[in-house]
């Protein structure tokens, strides 16, 4: 561990003057470095000085829009929700972590007390608190302040990007839940973006045999391949439902309306489909098809118990996290971490590093 500004060696304590910076999201395409409080954990809490955190497509959205359907910005925000670091302080009654461990921050803190909660459905809480959707600040700090159970220590095995990059993996981990991926498991995944290559990773660790990907990026394409798809589909070029066997899963994760009707046409009977991506607000269902063959469509949000999976696949080396890292960027780049995706068709995931 490392003595950082605002914290005293040995004891984990923040001091009483305490700043530090975060870049903070003012409104559509203004993105500024502030100086602020540390913010202080409460009993049950920690304090976890932030060596990493990926950048988001929904980062990205606020950052151009201002909004997500009805989470809008209406005061300063800090963005970001995938992080990780190491822990500085302990608030009042935790003792299942030291400071100085290292982290991976779950970023969503639900009531723990309601029926969905206490139905195991932690992720949909109505009451949850999840960082970087407003009114709650985001990780692209130095340091956030997290309920003791939801940050997970990590081995040193993993990096501390990859235990950022839990937090997209937890989304495919569930997407895989959700449509019951085992061994042997035909899948489909449509869209090669972050949350599609690491669906492809886990599927292929939960013992999928046949995964197919499509996109329309060539080299995301690739890149799938490397990382477990057995065969790729340039969407430009070639259609889903022309396979040569049906997938018996999909996992939809390029949030395109007419991608993924095209996708639940290319299903096996009795498949499933996992609606993973976020894009238009409405979809062409082509019910006959998910009728006659009892098709289960299903929705995903978040995920709920995924970082003990996640940490132990990462950990064993099932999965690699740090080969989608494509740009590392420091806090005051904020904006160009922001806008990376945009800017390269190779970007895949950029990661701020808050402490530089
Ligand atoms: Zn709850």
């Amino acid at each position: 561990m490392s003595a950082a500004a605002g914290t005293v060696p040995g004891t984990g304590h923040l001091g009483p003057a305490a700043t530090m910076r975060a870049s903070v999201l003012r409104g559509p395409g203004d993105v500024v470095v502030e100086e602020r409080a540390v913010p202080r954990p409460g009993p049950g809490e920690v304090a976890v000085r932030v060596a990493s955190v990926g950048v988001c497509g929904s980062d990205t959205h606020y950052y151009d829009h201002g909004r997500i359907g009805r989470f809008v910005v209406e005061s300063p925000l800090v963005l970001g929700h995938e992080a990780a670091g190491e822990v500085a302080a302990l608030g009042p009654g935790v003792s299942s972590l030291a400071v100085g461990q290292r982290v991976s921050v779950e970023p969503g803190v639900p009531d723990l007390t309601c029926p969905q909660c206490l139905a195991g459905r932690y992720n949909l809480c109505p009451d949850m608190r999840f960082f970087a959707t407003p009114p709650i600040d985001g990780a692209f700090a130095e340091y956030v302040v997290v309920h003791a159970a939801f940050a997970h220590p990590v081995p040193e095995t993993i990096s501390d990007d990859a235990a950022a990059l839990l937090e997209p993996l937890s989304v495919g981990i569930w997407a895989c839940r959700r449509g019951r991926v085992g061994a042997g498991s035909r899948v489909l995944v449509t869209g090669a973006g972050p949350i599609g290559l690491v669906s492809v990773q886990v599927a292929r660790a939960f013992g999928a045999t046949e995964i197919v990907v499509s996109d329309v990026n060539p080299a995301r394409l690739a890149l799938a391949r490397d990382l477990g798809a057995t065969e790729v589909v340039d969407a430009r070029t070639a259609r889903v439902t022309d396979l040569p066997r049906p997938p018996e899963v999909l996992l939809e994760c390029s949030g395109h309306p007419a991608a993924t009707a095209e996708a639940i046409r290319a299903l096996d009977r009795a498949g499933r489909a996992v609606l993973v991506g976020m894009g238009g607000d409405e979809l062409p269902l082509p019910l006959s098809v998910v009728q006659e063959r009892e098709l289960e469509v299903t929705g995903t949000f978040r995920y709920a118990n995924t970082w003990p999976t996640a940490i132990a696949l990462v950990g064993a080396g099932r999965i690699d996290l740090d080969r989608l890292v494509t740009g590392t960027y420091r806090l005051d780049q904020a904006e160009d971490a922001l806008t990376a995706g945009r800017r390269d068709p190779r970007s895949v995931k950029v990661v701020v590093h808050p402490q530089t």
